[in-house]
């Protein structure tokens, strides 16, 4: 398990159980080939 396979939002308790959620909910972020899991949901974050 890696940490684009599970998330949750700090602040409306979403949770996304595969990278597929992870993905559409909250949104994974690439830094020069480095990924980074959006640590808020895409409605919280506005
Ligand atoms: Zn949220």
């Amino acid at each position: 398990m890696s940490k684009f396979d599970n998330a949750k939002c700090p602040k409306c308790d979403k949770v996304a159980n595969n990278r597929t959620e992870v993905e559409t909910l909250f949104g994974i972020r690439n830094n020069s080939g480095y990924e980074m899991v959006q640590s808020w949901c895409k409605e919280c974050r506005g």
